[in-house]
């Protein structure tokens, strides 16, 4: 009892900050930007400059941040305002909507919900750019940028529920930099604020639920693309064993677009690579004959063929870019070819395999329990109303 009261504690506290509603997203992460735009679409703005109130800014105002030795330059097309370490863009409604656009180097224009705070790296050489944003705005953006929006009502819903267990499960990742995810997959790709109307109601219905495992753990709520047929153990892939990502053999995905892809490299490459990287004797023709012919007829590998070298899969597939380990091999002539199933690594939920079943009415409970094994649906927000009783 005493260890489900401690989780029950641990939980409330992620329940806590889901209602205190914000987190902050360092974005524009992998880019290097030396000077911006940023600009107001909904609401006002209030600016500070070094904890000092500048000005406020409505729609259409503009005002453009410049790094200039160390600090950050402001200013309007009228004027400059001034030379600051760091700039706060807080916004007056619960509505605030803005939008960014890197000017060195040029970038596109992305849109961002609630506040802006902009300072410099460690280095003075880039801007560090975080968007504090409530919880549930940030994963319709995360839900928008890993998915799409073509997809159905049904799959946005899980989808938000496994991109909201996944920010809770990494919520401190990046706190040691100043800021608590990045924008990039490193972390989940948050490209844009979502004005998908499905998407918004995929994270409104779906508001404060997360998937835990028997031990009330948040679970790694892993996904990928296509699985080709079948996914991937956890242990596989990253050498976790969990009692919930299992593989599994997969109908749903195996017509949808990324089912499917073919690559080839010269035969020479190939063989330079076995002799060089892994020590395999390509001078022995029959060795070579095994390395030029390989199949995975009966589901997926972990290894290629050679039971003494074990080369994992996983390993070829980085090495030459792949678009997965669920790969054969045969030669024609001097070339290679890899003949492929599936996008990604393959383990936890399928997304086209899922938006399949979604489109086949089965529902967001059932897809999930079809992906991951003996996992919980758990309401932040009931557990929250529970614990203040
Ligand atoms: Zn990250
Ligand atoms: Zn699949």
């Amino acid at each position: 009892m005493k260890k489900y009261i401690v989780l029950l504690l641990f939980l409330l506290s992620f329940s806590l900050s889901i209602h205190a509603a914000s987190i902050n997203v360092r974005i524009l992460t992998t880019k290097v930007i030396k000077s911006f735009i940023f600009s107001p679409i909904i609401g006002t703005y209030d600016v500070y400059g070094d904890g000092v109130l500048l000005a406020n800014s409505e729609v259409p105002g503009i005002f453009q941040m410049t790094i200039d030795n160390d600090s950050i330059i402001l200013k309007t097309f009228e004027k400059t305002i001034g030379k600051y370490v760091t700039l706060k863009m807080i916004s007056k409604q619960t509505d605030g909507t803005f939008k960014i656009k890197s000017v060195a180097p040029e970038g596109k224009v992305r849109t961002y919900e609630d506040n802006l705070s902009v300072s410099l790296v460690a280095d003075k050489k880039q801007f560090m750019l975080v968007n504090k944003v409530e919880i549930e705005k940030y994963i319709g953006g995360v839900v928008e940028s890993e998915s799409g929006t073509r997809a159905s009502l049904e799959y946005y819903k899980l989808q938000s529920i496994l991109c909201r267990t996944y920010l809770l499960a990494h919520i401190t990742r990046h706190t040691p930099e100043g800021f608590q995810v990045c924008d990039d997959v490193h972390c989940q790709a948050y490209l844009s604020r979502t004005t998908d109307a499905d998407v918004k109601k995929g994270v409104a219905e779906t508001k404060g639920l997360v998937v835990v495992d028997n031990d009330l753990n948040l679970i790694t709520a892993a996904f990928h693309s296509n699985c080709g047929g079948q996914t991937v153990a956890s242990q596989d892939v990253w050498s976790m064993s969990t009692s919930y990502l299992k593989s599994v053999k997969d109908t749903f995905c195996i017509h949808k677009t990324h089912a499917k892809w073919k690559r080839n490299i010269p035969l020479e490459d190939w063989r330079a690579y076995l002799q060089l990287k892994h020590k395999y004797p390509v001078d022995d023709s029959l060795k070579l004959n095994d390395a030029t012919s390989f199949s995975q007829p009966n589901g997926r590998s972990i290894y290629f063929i050679d039971n003494e070298l074990k080369i994992p899969l996983k390993t070829i597939r980085a090495d030459f870019q792949l678009k997965s380990t669920y790969f054969s091999i045969d030669q024609q002539g001097e070339s290679i070819y890899f003949t492929g199933r599936g996008y990604g690594h393959g383990v936890g939920l399928c997304q086209e395999g899922a938006m399949h079943m979604a489109e086949m009415k089965k529902s967001y409970k059932e897809i999930l329990n079809f992906y991951y094994q003996n996992v919980h649906l758990v309401d932040l927000s009931a557990l929250s109303y529970f614990m203040q009783e």
